[in-house]
């Protein structure tokens, strides 16, 4: 099954300028924004500029340069936030299971303190 992409999802609003946002870092292909309700002293998204739902969507079909950008850009957030001493997490969520509220590819980068474990008991 083809993944479907909307363009009016606020991520792509938000890479369009119809949306203000608070930037981190603005790459060829990659954007990293603060989030709009932090679940830790850092939480921020990491987007890809081009129209993927998801990871399993950016995986498959985004070019090598855009795959490279986002990961380079995603190294480089968490070394200037400071988190590579301390750690942090990155989570990603799809779809009805993942309970993805916007379907635009995003990582979470969240750091600042202990998290909790990975996901909640069923
Ligand atoms: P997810 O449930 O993985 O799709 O997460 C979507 C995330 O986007 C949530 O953590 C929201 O707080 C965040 N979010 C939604 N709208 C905005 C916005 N305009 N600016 C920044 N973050 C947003």
């Amino acid at each position: 099954m083809p993944w479907t992409y909307d363009p009016q999802n606020i991520f792509a609003r938000i890479l369009r300028g119809e949306i203000p946002n608070k930037t981190v870092v603005d790459t060829a292909h990659t954007l990293v924004f603060h989030d709009i309700r932090p679940h830790a002293p850092v939480h921020v998204l990491a987007i890809p500029k081009g129209p993927y739902v998801n990871l399993d969507h950016f995986a498959a079909e985004a070019s090598a340069e855009e795959i490279v950008d986002f990961h380079r850009t995603v190294a480089s957030v968490i070394a200037d936030l400071g988190l590579r001493e301390a750690g942090y997490r990155a989570i990603t969520n799809a779809g009805l299971h993942g309970m993805q509220e916007v379907p635009h590819y995003h990582l979470h980068i969240l750091g600042g303190r202990t998290l909790g474990r990975l996901v909640d008991p069923a």
